[in-house]
């Protein structure tokens, strides 16, 4: 691996993070990106100038981080590769949909436009990963956080936005994977958990989990 494609591999990783953080919360913090890439805040500060300098982020001090229109183009290019590739380890090779995530991240800086080419026909133009997460990030979010949702609301989860091992392990563990059935039948007592029925066992969840799961609502 040659300098250049290890740097450009160095930037895709952060770009793909601003963006995918700044689709879950309202502000992307240099606290944040550091922990989503589980490295120290006093380096995430040192690429962050340089990638302002490179036109690719605006950070100003005490403001969150955002993309430009380029940072925003590679952001979306990177992620589609992402997912195409955890369609091919997922579906084709057979690797668990827990333990594609980290594979993916490493593979996406280097395939060719011509390998990913070949990889969207083969796979039949995906529209999402096998966590549902979306290929083309270009098209609206039509689906709502189930922390959003009121009693009596149903729907079919969309999307899992936290693609660590043992979130999925998880969700997957309590049959909350893209295309199930759920509906909310109410809350515990002064914003107390959710309670959601999902197939034919109630659950009771918490925030956090409710942040990360996406809901097509009927
Ligand atoms: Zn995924």
């Amino acid at each position: 691996m040659n300098t250049e494609s290890a740097l450009s591999a160095h930037i895709e990783e952060y770009l793909e993070w601003i963006y995918r953080l700044s689709k879950e919360q309202d502000e992307v913090t240099t606290t944040e990106l550091a922990r989503s890439l589980k490295i120290s805040p006093a380096s995430v500060t040192g690429m962050l100038r340089r990638l302002a300098e490179r036109g690719l982020i605006h950070h100003e001090k005490y403001h969150g981080i955002t993309l430009s229109d380029e940072g925003r183009r590679v952001a979306i290019a990177t992620i589609r590769r992402h997912g195409l590739l955890e369609r091919l380890l997922v579906d084709v090779i057979g690797v668990p949909w827990h333990q594609v995530d980290e594979e993916a991240g490493r593979l996406e800086h280097y395939i060719t436009p011509e390998f990913e080419r070949r990889l969207m026909q083969f796979l039949g133009h995906p529209k999402t990963c096998p966590h549902g997460q979306p290929i083309d990030w270009n098209e609206p979010e039509t689906n709502v956080r189930l922390g959003a949702l009121q009693a009596g609301d149903a729907g079919a989860v969309a999307r899992i936005a936290d693609e660590t091992p043992d979130f999925l392990q998880y969700v997957a563990g309590v049959g909350m994977i893209p295309g199930a059935r759920l509906s909310v039948t109410g809350r515990g007592p002064f914003n107390g958990p959710l309670m959601v029925r999902v197939g034919d066992q109630d659950l009771a969840l918490g925030d956090e989990v409710c942040s990360k799961i996406w809901v097509q609502l009927d």
